[in-house]
């Protein structure tokens, strides 16, 4: 009879654990993290503009090349090869001539706090796996609902200013559909199709995306009037309140934005809040890009009446220039985060008495994205952050103010933030062709990599856009970024006046 011997795998068969980031492996963590801070270091000393600018063909057929399914390469050899495909064509945030979109250069103590985390991988759904990391995410947490102006408030940090809304939402739709259900109605199933919300068409599409996803009706967000400036206008909201009661349904909440994504504008948060009262509903404060105001020396009254709302979203990956990503959702009322917890026997059972951030997430594994703000406001202090808030807003002014007169440049609209609107309309240029130019100049100078702006539409017209989230950036730098936008519309306009005279000789 055979006896029953032990399974062993031979010790040539089984898996080389030497990548693993491991006590014994400390000394290989080290070197391998600072050849890629080197590399990485070198790179950024080297960069002159936003991007290598790159054909979308040449980067498909670097991506493509790498054959996946190839043996390993080991780990030196794979983070070379791995800076050299994504870090020669990633836009760089920082360069001077980079103002597309909301994205903000980071500071060096949240780097240096990512680098952390990331070793060492907390998760901070519960506490026993995240100890201090929650104790520290809790204290985040209730010193931002202070500078909101919520003393006993509560929050969780979240993926990003989509997320925050989409909580906010559900658990104002779940507040609605409870007194709904008190009130009478016969079942979830009869509110739902009866909830809106009101907000300004300038607010950010994850409202209507995460009223989508809540299973509402498809007219459920509605419109409200704005000012010149896309600002909700609180006469037009009373109104609007007063409409859907009348009509038999429910306002599940009405979302005011500080920092409109286009615009830079903040909502009359007071006003709003005084409509809100009266109604009794619900006020979200979407501030993904206006929260840097919290720390403004110069500009926190705008953020006046924020601390009448019932939630805000704040988004420190875009105006306290944290590395993506880091946000958060914040509650007035604690109690209003309950909605959202779901027990698990493995995880969080009821009968739990540690404190489970999982409770109040939408989220189960969920980074330790507060450990880089807590480095920064330790680095910096609020103020130094504030400091670089007011300077962005005050760049963005004298921008306004430097193009007030151009006569090619038109600026559109105004901004209580950090973007600046424009046009390319000098004397002469029919305005559907300054429309056309639109998209176009964005995409050669995208093309180009030397600058990257953003296009919108604004009110019905095309704009081009410069958010401007560098502190480091100077007005004389954004006079280049401007000179590139003129010097590559001209080329455009011959361009487009050597074309048609070709069809017109061809007729
Ligand atoms: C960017 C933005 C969002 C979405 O935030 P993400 O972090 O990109 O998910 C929401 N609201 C406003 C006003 C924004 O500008």
């Amino acid at each position: 009879m055979p006896s029953a011997r032990p399974f062993v795998v031979p010790a040539n068969q089984r898996a080389d654990t030497t990548s693993l980031l491991t006590s014994a492996g400390a000394a290989t963590y080290a070197s391998t993290l600072h050849d890629v801070v080197d590399d990485v270091a070198a790179r950024l000393a080297a960069v002159t503009q936003p991007w290598s600018g790159a054909s979308r063909e040449q980067l498909g057929a670097l991506v493509d090349a790498v054959d996946l399914d190839a043996p390993g390469a080991g780990t030196t050899a794979a983070l070379r090869e791995t800076a050299e495909l994504y870090a020669t064509h990633a836009v760089w945030f920082h360069d001077p001539a980079y103002a597309a979109h909301l994205n903000c250069p980071v500071v060096l103590p949240a780097v240096g706090a990512e680098a952390m985390l990331a070793a060492i991988n907390t998760s901070v759904d519960t506490y026993d796996q995240s100890t201090v990391a929650t104790l520290m995410e809790r204290r985040l947490v209730a010193w931002t609902a202070a500078r909101v102006g919520y003393p006993a408030g509560d929050g969780v940090f979240t993926s990003g200013g989509t997320q925050s809304n989409l909580q906010a939402l559900f658990l104002a739709r779940e507040h609605a559909i409870e007194r709904e259900l008190v009130g009478g109605a016969p079942g979830r199933g009869s509110v739902l199709p009866r909830l809106r919300v009101l907000t300004s068409a300038s607010s950010h599409f994850s409202v209507e995306r995460s009223a989508f996803l809540l299973g509402l009706g498809e007219d459920a967000v509605m419109a409200v009037r704005t000012d010149g400036d896309g600002r909700l206008d609180p006469e037009a909201l009373a109104g609007a309140l007063a409409d859907v009661d009348a009509a038999g349904d429910v306002v599940m909440a009405v979302v005011a934005t500080a920092g409109t994504t286009d615009r830079g504008c903040v909502d009359p948060l007071a006003a709003v809040a005084d409509a809100c009262d009266v109604a009794g509903v619900w006020l979200h404060v979407d501030a993904a890009y206006g929260c840097g105001l919290l720390v403004s020396r110069t500009r926190r009254h705008l953020l006046a009446g924020i601390e009448r709302s019932r939630s805000v979203t704040v988004d420190y990956h875009k105006a306290f220039f944290q590395p993506v990503s880091a946000s958060a959702l914040l509650v007035r009322d604690p109690r209003d985060l309950a909605r959202v917890a779901w027990h698990a026997d493995y995880l969080n059972p009821r009968e739990n008495a540690e404190p489970n951030q999982v409770d109040k997430s939408l989220q189960t594994t969920r980074r330790f994205d507060a450990l880089k703000l807590w480095a920064t406001l330790r680095a910096l202090g609020p103020d130094g952050i504030g400091a670089m808030v007011d300077d962005v807003c005050d760049l963005a002014a004298a921008v306004h103010t430097d193009l007030a007169d151009d006569p090619e440049l038109r600026v559109v609209g105004r901004t209580d933030l950090s973007t600046v609107l424009f046009r390319y309309e000098p004397a002469g240029l029919a305005p559907e062709h300054a429309d056309r130019l639109v998209p176009l100049v964005r995409r050669v100078l995208f093309e180009s990599g030397r600058t990257l702006v953003a296009k919108t539409v604004i009110d019905g017209v095309p704009c081009l856009k410069l958010t401007l989230l560098n502190p480091a950036v100077t007005l004389a730098d954004v006079r280049r970024v401007l000179d590139l936008v003129r010097t590559t519309a001209q080329a455009l306009v011959e361009q487009d006046e050597m074309l048609s005279d070709d069809t017109g000789a061809g007729r």
